[in-house]
């Protein structure tokens, strides 16, 4: 087999047996996916069965697979008017270079297609042979995925406790995000996309006045008060805000019980009122969940399919269970398509030394090197190396 081709037969094993986690109602979807060889779309795709999809892919290799977040009367009509809109579920997207954590840290690396020189930002042309085709490697270390992951935590939290859902499925991407599908029903799945972005605006506490949760002074029927701050048992944004200040007054063993709600006597606020007051900004921060508004809004989304593999990364997408999303971890026996296997690859560009997940990798171009299928399928995808030998 032609080495370009590798990628391709590895998928395609992959797809043979792959357990792709779809909603009961697939039959309402449409279904879409990038083939690995081409850079346009298949959209509008219909299928009422796992095995009929399976057939499809199997002589369709995709590099990315997805279905919509909304049903629709007939989901292979390409007209978005006359494909009968039924509803949409409720769609989130966290993804870690959005994150203030991980601000500094995602990196674009840019390299000559042509001879594999390590580019600088603004070159335009290869300083070594002239070349203008580029490739680039984005990657971000796994702190960024895991802040991903608390971020997730913080979404779960508010859906649940603010929101009031309690079904709905995590997945973590595959690449450096996390999604969470609510699967609605009836006058919910009708919210428009208006309404979506006012949940969004609302996770995200925009245009919340901080002065409203402060512990201050105040005359009531001639007597002197101290307003309460956030205490835990409130409901709503309240509640979430006194979670995030809990976490950080924690050392503080009088303000963590006032805002318990333990106590409320006016001495005891009196005492914590600074300390309080003085964390309550970051708290908000805190407190504020990090969402894609883009992605909630469209209610025509494609939703990455759990259980395909995102050609970005080589890895998979994965539904993660909610009480084992604070023990994620990117491991290969998790999101590896081959996990196990041992893989050479040669460097398609001189690599600095960067590290994937937990793996060092760097080299000349042409350099052999032998990795777990974690760090070749990523580099491979990427389009940085060549996988040319697997051992399982
Ligand atoms: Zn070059």
């Amino acid at each position: 087999m032609a080495p370009k081709d590798v990628l391709t037969s590895i998928v395609l094993e992959y797809y043979k047996r792959a357990n792709l986690e779809l909603p009961e109602d697939m039959y309402l979807r449409e279904f879409a996916l990038q083939p690995m060889h081409s850079s346009s779309y298949v959209r509008h795709l219909a299928f009422r069965s796992a095995s009929e999809l399976r057939n499809y892919i199997l002589s369709n290799v995709p590099r990315h697979l997805y279905f919509s977040s909304a049903r629709y009367r007939d989901p292979s009509c390409s007209d978005m008017q006359a494909k009968g809109w039924l509803g949409s579920d409720l769609v989130f997207d966290i993804d870690a270079d959005h994150l203030q954590a991980c601000m500094d840290k995602a990196v674009e690396l840019k390299f000559c297609a042509s001879c594999g020189e390590l580019l600088n930002e603004n070159d335009k042309k290869c300083p070594r042979c002239g070349s203008s085709n580029v490739v680039e490697l984005d990657y971000v270390p796994k702190e960024c995925i895991y802040a991903a992951r608390d971020e997730m935590m913080k979404l779960v939290e508010a859906v649940e406790q603010e929101l009031g859902y309690t079904t709905y499925t995590i997945a973590f991407s595959g690449n450096r995000g996390f999604h969470l599908r609510i699967q609605l029903d009836g006058a919910d799945a009708l919210m428009s996309g208006e309404m979506r972005r006012e949940i969004v605006s609302y996770l995200k506490l925009e245009g919340i006045d901080p002065t409203q949760f402060m512990i201050v002074e105040k005359r009531r029927r001639g007597k002197r008060i101290l307003t309460l701050p956030p205490r835990t048992k409130d409901p709503g944004v309240k509640g979430r805000i006194a979670r995030s200040l809990l976490r950080m007054v924690a050392s503080d063993e009088l303000a963590c019980k006032v805002i318990r709600g333990e106590t409320a006597d006016y001495r005891a606020l009196a005492r914590v009122a600074n300390s309080v007051n003085a964390v309550l900004m970051d708290a908000i921060r805190e407190a504020a969940i990090v969402v894609d508004e883009k992605v909630t809004m469209d209610i025509s989304r494609l939703v990455r399919i759990p259980g395909s593999i995102n050609g970005k990364s080589g890895w998979l997408c994965r539904c993660v269970s909610v009480n084992k999303l604070q023990q994620f971890e990117v491991a290969e026996d998790v999101v590896s398509p081959i996990p196990g296997a041992v893989v050479e690859v040669r460097l398609l560009v001189s690599l600095p030394r960067i590290r994937i997940i937990d793996e060092e990798v760097g080299g000349k171009r042409g350099d052999k090197l032998r990795l777990t299928s974690l760090a070749a399928l990523f580099l491979a995808f990427k389009g940085v190396a060549r996988i040319v030998a697997i051992r399982r």
